[in-house]
């Protein structure tokens, strides 16, 4: 199993984030903490759920020993690859600087290799309600420090905050330094701005991108440019964009040819782990096999820059 969907502070377990709360001195909210997939119950109080949680991450050590606990987690499930994404600015605000975190991550990845034969990248990423300002900026940051381990360059946030074309520069940035390139589109706006957003930012996959259902013509382009949709089953369920996995449109945009991988997106928060991720995506017709092997070929770690 490959996972190329996961936001790094959206894997942090309670026991982690109890642990890294008491090392930092950080109080939580211990009634949020304790809940099943901490507690929130609709977009707002994710995000708030999301920002308290991830706050407990303040140092490297942190940073390595969360990516050290998802790889090895991972790994007794069975996967042997995994993309984090994981926005460098946010780290960098609390003191950590974008050289640490490289090198926390390279060492999580190198102990997770050793010891559990399950390899890493990183895919550097933006955060879209933040503005072009700051997405240019992360990406001259991105660039300006080129490391093994770092292979992408994306962007997350609220789909609906400033137009695709505000992130043009930002994305030819990265792309130029031989950062591939990912984004989230087509998970709350329609099918269109899949499209433009692949034309625009030079994209060659996509995060979620699963309203390309509601357009035959956009699947047909999807499939004939044989640009990956990184579905996350049970993030798109447990944020109501589906009622239920029967009605999650994985298998018409199978059946229309659209290339498939998976991703977790954030496990803890979802109650998920990629052996979910499979097992649902088998129950519709896609065998493990067929999505692993669209993973491997989708996965950014085949042409690593190796100049640097
Ligand atoms: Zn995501």
């Amino acid at each position: 199993m490959i996972d190329l969907h996961v936001h790094l502070r959206g894997t942090l377990t309670p026991t982690m984030a109890c642990k890294l709360a008491e090392r930092n001195s950080i109080s939580l909210d211990a009634a949020r903490w304790a809940a099943k997939g901490y507690g929130w119950h609709d977009f707002t109080s994710f995000l708030q759920a999301y920002d308290h949680i991830a706050s407990v991450i303040a140092t490297a050590q942190d940073l390595e020993e969360v990516a050290y606990d998802y790889l090895s987690r991972s790994a007794q499930l069975g996967t042997t690859y995994v993309e984090f994404m994981l926005s460098p600015p946010d780290l960098m605000r609390v003191g950590v600087a974008f050289d640490d975190q490289l090198a926390a991550l390279s060492a999580a990845r190198e102990r997770a290799l050793e010891l559990h034969g399950i390899d890493c990248r990183m895919i550097a990423t933006a955060v879209r309600h933040l503005g072009p300002a700051a997405a240019t900026q992360a990406a001259r940051l991105a660039v300006g420090r080129r490391h093994d381990i770092l292979v992408g360059f994306g962007l997350t946030g609220d789909e609906r905050m400033f137009p695709v074309g505000d992130f043009k520069e930002a994305f030819s940035i990265a792309r130029s330094e031989g950062l591939r390139a990912t984004a989230h589109a087509g998970e709350h706006l329609g099918p269109d701005t899949i499209i433009e957003a692949i034309e625009v930012l030079g994209l060659e996959r996509v995060g979620h991108g699963i309203r390309a259902v509601e357009s035959e013509v956009v699947m047909r382009q999807l499939a004939s440019a044989k640009i990956p949709l990184e579905v996350c089953l049970t993030s798109n369920l447990a944020l109501n964009l589906y009622p239920s996995i029967g009605k999650h449109p994985i298998g018409r945009l199978n059946a229309a040819g659209c290339a498939i991988v998976l991703g977790t997106d954030d496990p803890s928060f979802f109650s998920t782990d990629i052996e979910m991720e499979y097992s649902l995506a088998a129950g519709v017709g896609l065998s493990a096999h067929d999505i692993t092997a669209q993973a491997n070929t989708a996965s950014f770690r085949a042409i690593l820059p190796s100049r640097h």
